[in-house]
């Protein structure tokens, strides 16, 4: 099949294993120009196809030479249809892994429920005993509560009082301004359901009560803070207010099997989940330019192998703000990038944003996630859409 991206709204409905392959490649090769470090040896990354996750299934594996069990709800293809990137993604880092001599073993369905968290469970006992590191990295727009059976949506809109703002579609540049009501209580709670620390509180409780956590376990999930002007729809609203339940579940946490609890900060990166959120993208394309115009940006594996070698796993401890989290969103929030973000945001508009933000290199970015635009991939070429995830195709046979 040959294989072209297809975009609808947020989401591309086509991904390339090639493409993602080469993708999973330049991290790994990111991690291992970065240097080695000493960290974990055994971990579970919740989350771990794309974005963040991945590239902390990719730190763990190729900085610390770390065994991994991921988790993550992801497409497989067929002859006809291509798989979801995520799961390109998992197959070509599974290859990576063996060749490099580590374990990867992989659960794919709803990490919600109860079922994937025994399947884990099973596997983890199988394969690596205990896990001396977990990696909640779960962005989801739904979640079944396995206790209630209640569904909860997550929604993006402030709290309080409606919200508007400068948005941009990212494939054709126009501009106009987005006006988003406020949330209701029932949203609020459902996205506090979604994207607060419910689910992660349970993968840990329940990893405790199996006893696979290994004792000082160190237990991570992440979180954003962004400028003031993304406040309104992003940190005082309905998923700010999901991040700090999240935080406040990190408190509860810490001192699980004898181990630390951290919700950690990280940069704004384009991502699946992020490309959704209103107002964010135009931020990211100014931020973007911005710090690569001062030599500063990092994609998810930069901020994985900083978040992992100088700040979890830190020589002589974790090094964490006066919150007790760690921060790798300090090169985006330093005064120097923030000060001319901002007064790149008073005055963008359709006419000036090719040149003063990162508009081609968003849109660049955004497809690579699903696999298009890498340097060395055919795109030309017949693709073969149906590919196993090795341990995935072993545990069925
Ligand atoms: P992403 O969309 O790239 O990844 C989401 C992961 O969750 C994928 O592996 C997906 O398969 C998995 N997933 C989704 N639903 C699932 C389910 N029901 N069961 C099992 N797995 C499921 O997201 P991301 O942007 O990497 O976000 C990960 C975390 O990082 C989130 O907490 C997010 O808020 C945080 N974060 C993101 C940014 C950013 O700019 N993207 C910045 C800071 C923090």
């Amino acid at each position: 099949m040959i294989i072209e991206p297809k975009v609808r709204g947020f989401i591309c409905m086509t991904a390339h294993p090639d493409g993602c392959a080469a993708n999973v490649d330049e991290q790994i090769a990111t991690m291992r120009q970065r240097g080695g470090f000493a960290g974990p040896k055994r971990a579970l990354v919740v989350g771990a196809s794309t974005g963040y996750g991945l590239a902390s299934r990719i730190a763990a594996t190729f900085g610390a030479q770390a065994d991994t069990v991921g988790v993550f709800f992801e497409r497989p293809g067929s002859a006809k249809r291509t798989a979801s990137a995520g799961w390109y993604n998992s197959a070509a880092f599974e290859r990576r892994a063996a060749e490099a001599g580590r374990g990867a073993w992989s659960v794919n369905g709803d990490g919600f429920s109860t079922e994937v968290k025994e399947e884990t469970i099973a596997l983890i006992r199988e394969h690596l005993g205990s896990i001396d590191l977990l990696v909640y990295s779960l962005a989801a727009p739904r979640r079944t509560d396995p206790v209630t059976g209640e569904t909860y949506s997550s929604v993006l809109k402030p709290v309080g009082a409606p919200f508007s703002g400068p948005t941009i579609n990212p494939r054709s540049g126009s501009m106009s301004e987005v006006a988003v009501d406020a949330a209701s209580d029932e949203e609020i709670a459902g996205t506090v359901a979604v994207m607060g620390g419910d689910d992660w509180r349970l993968w840990t409780e329940t990893l405790a009560a199996a006893g696979v956590l290994a004792d000082g376990l160190v237990n991570v999930a992440y979180s954003y803070v962004g400028p003031s002007y993304t406040q309104d729809i992003y940190r005082n609203g309905t998923i700010g207010k999901a991040k700090e339940h999240l935080e406040a579940t990190a408190k509860q946490l810490d001192g699980t099997a004898g181990g630390r609890a951290y919700v950690a900060v990280n940069k704004a990166v384009v991502t699946q989940a992020s490309a959704a959120i209103p107002v964010l993208p135009l931020y990211i394309m100014l931020l973007f330019k911005v710090m690569k115009e001062q030599g500063t940006h990092e994609g998810c594996a930069e901020q994985m192998h900083r978040l992992f070698a100088e700040r979890l796993y830190a020589d002589g401890g974790a090094i964490v703000d006066e919150e007790g989290r760690p921060r790798v969103d300090d090169l985006e929030m330093a005064d120097q990038v923030q000060q001319e973000v901002a007064k790149r945001w008073e005055s963008v508009d359709e006419a000036s944003v090719r040149q003063i933000a990162d508009f081609d290199g968003y849109g660049a970015e955004f497809l690579r996630l699903f696999g298009f635009g890498l340097d060395g991939v055919d795109y030309a070429k017949e693709a073969e859409p149906d590919l196993a995830i090795p341990s995935l195709s072993e545990a069925a046979s």
